[in-house]
Formats: structure tokens, sequence, C-alpha cells
């Protein structure tokens, strides 16, 4: 295995931790309680900082200043433009800083440092750009009512928003829920997971340099059960918007409902299946599917852990795959060589591994990998499973790691019936040159999102969102503009209407 783990310290940059405070009210400020955690470096499991450990008396002060900043407050006054300004020049910050964010990802979560740089930053910052451009072209209707009525639509933000959000991908999620947010003028309190608080904090100073006024955004770390829970639990928060797990989501509905009747979004986990149809691009398809399930080691909520092959080049698909897979580098994210880092902590990583005994208990066949990299750190091999029955666990539950269930098909429509057969539906892919069946196939599953000959395929204006149990709501696209904005109808009555 082409490790590279645990012999590169040379490639190991330890950046200074500036900030590990809370974030309340443009202030880096210490928890009431003192308490603080540690934050991991998943490369060797030690201490890289401790970090304000927020609970439920800091959720308090934070909901205090957002709110004040949303009832009395410039941003939501401000004109689009001017709110737009400011976005932008956050954006730049974070490309000015991207090598120190890039850093803080890879140490916190375990993200390849190269791979990080190029993309998942460019295109947070880029997500903050496009919803700076959509912050001046938020506006109602002119309705014609049926009575003798002159009627119009505002569409107001909503207010205070609370965002929870998970550790796979501290970066890219933080800008998907901030960035809809700040556009529509609400304030907000956000807690990155408990795993990764590290580049939060330097978004949270990078937002106060570029001008985002005190209490818009706030930033407490700490813990689901408390600080979490505080935001779900909160009577005067507008709407909170989650990322993350199945039983989190339920807990956060549960206390959504049980306090204020709060919105809530979720986009929780995924089983994504492709499809590798027979007329297929051999090499193709391999591709996609590798990308798709060991990008970021399988931390990726579209992860496509459900690999459905037709059996006239089943057998080919999988030599190549399992060639690949032995060939792919996993090792320090710092490594311009590597492919595949940590898993983002010892939890993570012991589910995997445990999800793999299963597997290999419930008679599926490990074709390759299974074992833990190294000695040290959190690293696993990329592990293929065939002869997978679709009702064992590894083909039913989320892993969030570099695990495959391989399967065969002979029809589409033994493909489609397989594919749907997961209480999930965040996404699918389908890989074939017949437009017939990519239409038929894309149509037919029950998923947020279908990729044609590609996969992973994001961006900023297109909606990413669940069906199933993978939740509600929609991040991304201007759909996300409109979790944060609320419609009001405002009615007169017009005498005399010439029409
Ligand atoms: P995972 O289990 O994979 O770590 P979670 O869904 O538990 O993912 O975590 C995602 C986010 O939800 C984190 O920020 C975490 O702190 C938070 N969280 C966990 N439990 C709760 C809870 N009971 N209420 C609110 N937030 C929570």
């Amino acid at each position: 295995l082409n490790s590279s783990n645990g012999d590169n310290s040379s490639l190991f940059k330890m950046p200074t931790i500036k900030y590990n405070k809370l974030f309340i009210n443009g202030d880096f400020v210490d928890s009431v309680s003192g308490s603080t955690f540690e934050t991991i470096d998943p490369r060797t499991g030690d201490v890289i900082a401790r970090i304000s450990e927020g609970a439920k008396e800091d959720i308090e002060i934070a909901v205090k200043a957002a709110r004040e900043a949303f009832d009395s407050g410039p941003w939501p006054r401000m004109s689009g433009v001017e709110r737009a300004k400011i976005m932008m020049k956050f954006a730049e910050l974070i490309d000015e800083n991207i090598e120190e964010l890039a850093t803080l990802d890879a140490i916190d979560a375990g993200k390849v440092y190269f791979i990080n740089k190029a993309f998942e930053i460019p295109s947070a910052a880029n997500t903050l750009r496009y919803y700076a451009g959509a912050a001046d072209k938020i506006h109602g209707e002119v309705l014609k009512s049926s009575g003798q009525f002159h009627a119009y639509t505002l569409m107001e933000p909503i207010g205070v928003v609370g965002h929870i959000i998970p550790w796979n991908a501290p970066t890219m999620v933080f800008f998907t829920k901030v960035s809809p947010s700040l556009a529509a003028g609400c304030t907000m309190v956000l807690k990155p997971a408990e795993q990764t608080p590290l580049s939060a904090l330097f978004y949270a100073h990078l937002a106060k340099l570029a001008g985002i006024p005190n209490g818009v955004l706030n930033v407490v770390p700490g813990f689901g059960p408390t600080a979490g829970a505080a935001i779900s639990s909160h009577m005067d928060i507008d709407v909170v918007s989650f990322t993350g797990s199945v039983e989190v989501g339920r807990e956060i509905m549960q206390a959504a409902a049980k306090s204020n009747l709060k919105h809530v979004s979720l986009e929780l986990g995924g089983k994504s299946p492709l499809i590798i149809f027979d007329d297929a691009d051999i090499d193709k398809a391999v591709e996609l599917a590798l990308l798709g399930i060991l990008a970021n080691k399988g931390e990726i909520c579209v992860a496509c852990s459900r690999v459905f092959v037709q059996e006239g080049i089943y057998d080919q698909v999988e030599k190549k795959l399992v060639e690949k897979a032995k060939a792919w580098v996993i090792g320090d994210p710092f490594d311009p060589k590597t492919q595949q880092g940590p898993q983002a902590d010892r939890n993570q990583f012991e589910k995997i591994i445990s999800y793999i005994e299963h597997g290999k208990r419930e008679g599926a066949t490990l074709l390759t990998g299974g074992r833990r990299v190294g000695s040290q750190g959190y690293y696993i091999e990329p592990t293929i499973f065939s002869n997978v029955k679709e009702d064992m666990l590894i083909a039913q539950d989320e892993i969030f790691g570099p695990v495959m269930a391989l399967m065969k098909f002979k029809t589409i429509e033994e493909a489609i019936k397989s594919a749907n057969n997961t209480r999930y539906g965040l996404a699918a892919g389908i890989v074939t040159k017949n437009l017939d069946i990519a239409n038929t196939v894309s149509r037919s599953i029950r998923a947020g999102i279908i990729w044609i000959n590609s996969y992973l395929a994001v961006g900023s204006d297109i909606p990413f969102g669940g069906y199933k149990m993978s939740g509600f709501g929609r991040d991304q696209g201007l759909e996300a503009l409109h979790k944060y904005l609320q419609v009001k109808s405002i009615v007169t009555p017009i005498y005399n209407s010439p029409w």
C-alpha cells in the first residue's frame, strides 16, 4: 500500500492557533463556566489546542447579541448592495488566508491540504460571492388580488438563525449555511462540531475584519447535548439549520417542536447508489466510483457507498476497482502525493472498522482493504466488499468511511428498485451513454441530486438536500436563500379601480 503516514514529520506544519475562544458580539471571549475542551489532530491523536467550551449560558448570551443585532442593528436594514460588498470582502479575506485555513482543516479534520486549498476553500469563498450577488435581488411580487384589493408580498429576513454543523467539511458547510443567511439579512449563532472548531473561529475573525457588524455572526464551539441542544430548544431562535446524522436531526426537530416551533431544515445522511450500465466507459465509471467513495476518506454525506454494476461488465469493473483502490495513496494530508488522509476522529475510525468487521461476519467478500494503515492516527485502507446482499448492514447503514458495497444487477428495473431500497435519498449517480436509460433512471430515483456521467459535482447554484430520511430543505442555490426569508403579504383595498 502506498502509505506515507508516519514518516513525514517534515511535512507537518503545526500553525499557531490564534483563535480558541467563543466569538460573541464581535469579540473572542471565554465561556461563562471557564471550561475548555481539546481538539485532536487525527494524524496522531495528539491534542492541537484547548478551545473554550460553550454551553447553554453561552448560547443564551450569543442569541441575545444576535437578537439585538437583528432587531436594532444595521445588518437587516442595510441595502442588499451594502451587505453584498461586505460579503465580497469576506470572500477576499478567505482567499488571502487560504494557506492558513487549509492548514487548520488538515490538522483538525484530516482533510488533504492541497485538495482543500485548490477546491473546497475557494468554492466556499465563491459560495459567499454567489449569495452576495443575490443579496440585492430579494423581492416579493405584486399580486392582482381576486377582490377589490391591491396586494404585494415582502420577503423579510426570518430573524435569528441557529446553525449546527458537522466535522467532515468544516469550511464548506460553514459557508453553505452562513452565506445565504447573511444575504437574507439574518443574524446567527453557529455551533461548529466539537471535533473541528478551528477554521470556524478563524472565519469569525475574518467576518469581523470584513466589516460584518457585531452580533450578526456568532460562533460558539461546544458539544451537541449542551450547546447544540441549547440552540435547537431556544425560544428566541427562528430557524435551525442542521447538517449531521439522522439521530441528531430527529432530536433537533423534536426540540424545535417542543420549544417555539422554529423552522427546521435537516441535511442528514445518505447511502447513495452509483449505477453503472453495460454501455458505460469502464475507466470513467471506475474513476467516478472511487472518487465517489474515497474523496474526503468517505466522510461525505453523498458518498457512493453502494455501487451497482450491470452483469455484462461487472467482472471488468470489479477488477479495475480493486487495482485502483490498492494503488490509492493514503498518507499525511500535507504530502502532495496523498489522496486520502486520516478519518476525522477516533470515534469515526472505530465505527468504520466495526462496520468492516460486521460486513465480514455478514458474509460479504472483502475484495481489498479493511485494515488500519500505520500504527498512529486514524488512517483506513480503501475497502471494497463484493457479494453484498441488499439487507446487509453494510448496504443499509451510512458508514461514512472509505467502504464500498459492490453489487451486480441485470435489468434497468432491478437497478432502480435496488437503488431505491434505502431509507435515505440524498444523491445517486448513473453511468451510461444511453440517453433513455439516463432519463428513466434519473426520474425514478428518489434522491435530491442525480449525477449523470459525473459524481460529486456540486456548486453554489445547485440546490442540495435530501429526499426521505436524508432530510428536508435545501442548501445551495436560491432555494437555500428562502430558508432564511419569510413571506409577508400586504393587502389594501382599491376603490374605484378602472381594471
Ligand atoms: P456525528 O454523530 O457523525 O458526529 P452528529 O450529527 O452527532 O454527527 O453531529 C453533527 C453536529 O450536531 C455537531 O455539531 C454536534 O455537536 C451536534 N449535535 C450532536 N448532538 C446534538 C444534540 N442533541 N442537539 C443539537 N446538536 C447536536
